[in-house]
């Protein structure tokens, strides 16, 4: 039995066609790209400059100057809310962001209120997204930045960019949006929505792990940061430290290949989605659907199993792999922040579990999804006595067959 992967939004297969470019990089054209003085340094840059091109592309920025290259998202999360918040507290140090944020941004504007900040955190909808009249009304005289997410990692909901992006431009207020999910998988144009900092990652377009972006607004405005890492002054100064050459021609075609095949892989995956979805609805009640259906990430399934522990039904299925609750605090066994901001109830929010696909995945892998979680959701219930109390309490329907 071969093992089925459906935890793309924590992580996915390097694409072997990203493998391919990133390969010299890893062996012959071993080059530092900011030697200047020798061709192994130029034949380095070179290729740097056409992965910027690339991200740049994906996300229409008007100058590959804008794309700075950094460990991965959570560095250019860091980047961002430490150091552009540090180089404007003369105008102001308050700064929103929203409860279903990634604690690669929630963590860091906890540590900027230690630091004297003030920091407001909107709450959302039932599907996730925030309202833009809270957000309108919470923009104050030192407002320096809002932080909030293109695409959220657990429940795929889409946050209102554009909408955001007209909010903050007119009030002179930098907007930030951790992309890293939305990325590839959905169109992004920093112009139009008015998006003035932006993060995303390679390891969630199937690139490598460890290199990630941050595009940073140089005209209207142009944005200025205090960078985190002081050293040789790369990237424009906005990240000191040898270039990762062979992860950022990793990212930059993973990139290429995210845009060209957005369109193709986003009905694809969608379709699969919607079939493991209507699939589980029909075989598995009760069950609900977490998030926003209409403004969701293609690839995205959020559910809540009700009687039915998401870890022990993680265990139950040997041979998927997905997600229970929040991936990055389910050491904790926590119940997801994410889902508490959607209103989950305490005692449904251990009955979730996240499915994300991605490329790779296949239709025969989807039914045997199906039939294996409906299988261990049958055999957990049969051993649930708050399934059978509700059962004979009658207020659900004994399954025959
Ligand atoms: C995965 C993820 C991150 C962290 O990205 P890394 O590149 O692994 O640091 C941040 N934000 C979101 C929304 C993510 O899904």
């Amino acid at each position: 039995m071969s093992r089925v992967y459906l935890d793309n939004n924590a992580t996915t297969r390097l694409d072997p066609r990203v493998l391919d470019a990133m390969m010299p990089y890893l062996t012959d054209r071993f080059g530092n790209a900011a030697s200047r003085s020798h061709a192994f340094g130029w034949e380095a840059e070179e290729a740097v400059e056409k992965a910027r091109e690339q991200v740049a592309g994906l996300i229409g920025a008007e100058s590959t100057k804008e794309i700075v290259w950094t460990s991965g998202a959570t560095e250019s999360n860091n980047i961002v809310i430490k150091g552009v918040t540090s180089m404007y507290a003369e105008q102001g140090r308050h700064v929103i962001t929203q409860r279903t944020e990634h604690k690669a941004v929630l963590d860091p504007c906890k540590f900027l209120e230690t630091q004297g900040s003030s920091v407001t955190v909107l709450d959302v909808d039932s599907g996730g997204r925030i309202r833009l009249e809270e957000l309108e009304s919470a923009i104050r005289e030192d407002t320096i930045l809002v932080s909030v997410m293109f695409a959220n990692n657990e429940i795929g909901t889409i946050q209102p960019i554009a909408e955001i992006g007209r909010l903050c431009k007119p009030r002179g207020v930098l907007f930030h949006t951790d992309a890293t999910q939305a990325f590839g998988k959905v169109p992004i144009d920093v112009q139009a929505m008015g998006i003035d900092l932006l993060s995303c990652s390679g390891h969630k377009i199937y690139g490598p792990k460890g290199v990630g972006a941050l595009f940073v607004r140089r005209r209207a405005p142009r944005v200025r940061c205090r960078p985190l890492f002081h050293g040789g002054g790369h990237e424009r100064g906005f990240r000191s430290g040898t270039l990762n050459v062979p992860g950022i021609v990793g990212l930059g075609q993973a990139a290429a290949l995210t845009g060209a095949e957005m369109a193709a892989d986003a009905a694809r995956i969608g379709a699969l989605r919607d079939r493991l979805w209507t699939a589980l609805r029909d075989r598995i009640e009760p069950i609900t659907r977490n998030g926003d259906p209409q403004h969701c990430l293609p690839n995205t399934l959020n559910l809540s199993v009700h009687y039915v522990e998401g870890e022990g039904l993680m265990m139950a299925c040997k041979d998927l792999a997905f997600s229970s609750g929040s991936a990055c605090t389910s050491a904790s066994l926590e119940p997801s922040h994410v889902l508490k901001a959607l209103g989950v109830a305490d005692d449904v929010a251990p009955s979730s579990i996240r499915l994300s696909l991605g490329r790779f995945n296949t239709a025969d892998e989807v039914e045997t999804a199906i039939d294996q979680i409906t299988r261990a959701v049958e055999r957990l219930r049969a051993m649930s006595p708050t399934y059978e109390m509700a059962l004979q309490a009658g207020s659900l329907q004994r399954r025959t067959g």
